[in-house]
């Protein structure tokens, strides 16, 4: 694809072109994609609509180009999602955060704002990090909050790690290769986790951008979907201090099927929270009883 030399016209083009690959937002991406490749602030581009970009930026803009007209996501291109206001990196190795996963954070934020000092939190599965780096840096009020982040992937983790150096939360948060809680002992008041709860069979037929560029082992939940969450609801009973919150993002039809699980796992004090789309998104597991006598 070939795109004009000044800024107006290649913004224009951009445009078209996004508009062309289905994407919802064109205008806004256009801005994002010469924001990206030219270092221009929107309000630069505005005021100056006839300069004339550098050749290796146009020829990098008509690139990208290319890759959305063939399906690649901006976030793939450029390596970074927006979540909660904030720019993280992200990798092969990493799901690309959704604004969905924004429900989790939304009410993990409710449960604990104005809480008192100390606040333990623990998160499984964390890919970019995304969910534990955007409640340590929300909750920057409560005194000595801090994290855990655990994945299975240490090349997650480094991305992970980035993110917490970009944010400056460093300091309060530790990254750990495991499976899940394996490897860690309990004093959690919070866990979050937004884990693999595709269905095997689901995983074929899903959207390209997903399949093609979301790392199978976040995404495959095994037979059920449910495979994640039967290891980690059991491992809640010492991973959680009494009286300490679990959260997990799950898919809109696993309700049911994980408060029975639940409850199986020796948690009666469970809820379903529904995401801005009026789908169930998010159970809230608390745990209640003392440890050894769920
Ligand atoms: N919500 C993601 C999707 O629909 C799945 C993420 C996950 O399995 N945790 O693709």
């Amino acid at each position: 694809m070939k795109l004009p030399q000044t800024l107006k016209a290649i913004s224009v083009a951009l445009e078209q072109c996004l508009r062309r690959a289905g994407v919802d937002t064109p205008a806004q991406d256009a801005r994002y994609m010469i924001s990206k490749r030219a270092g221009l602030t929107w309000a630069q581009s505005i005021a100056s609509p006839d300069l004339v970009l550098a050749a290796d930026v146009i020829k990098a803009l008509e690139q990208d180009a290319e890759a959305v007209l063939a399906g690649k996501p901006l976030s793939r291109i450029y390596g970074e999602r927006a979540f909660w206001g904030r720019d993280f990196a992200i990798s092969e190795h990493t799901l690309d955060p959704r604004a969905d996963t924004e429900t989790l954070v939304d009410i993990s934020l409710k449960r604990f704002s104005g809480a008192g000092a100390g606040l333990n939190i623990l998160d499984l599965g964390t890919g970019s990090g995304c969910i534990l780096l955007t409640l340590l840096a929300e909750l920057a009020e409560i005194e000595k909050a801090h994290g855990v982040g655990v994945d299975l992937s240490q090349s997650a983790l480094q991305t992970a790690r980035d993110n917490a150096i970009r944010f400056a939360l460093a300091d309060r948060v530790a990254f750990v290769c495991g499976h899940w809680g394996d490897s860690l002992s309990g004093g959690f008041d919070l866990v979050v986790s937004n884990p693999p709860y595709i269905a095997n069979q689901i995983i074929p037929g899903l959207a390209e951008k997903v399949r093609k560029y979301d790392p199978i082992l976040a995404l495959n939940g095994g037979d059920d979907g449910l495979k994640a969450y039967r290891i980690i609801f059991l491992q809640l009973a010492y991973l959680l201090k009494t009286g300490g919150l679990a959260l997990f993002e799950i898919g809109y039809d696993q309700a049911e099927a994980l408060m029975r699980l639940s409850g199986e796992s020796g948690f009666h004090n469970t809820r379903v929270h529904l995401d801005s789309g009026g789908l169930p998104r998010v159970l809230e597991i608390t745990r209640t009883e003392p440890s050894g006598d769920k």
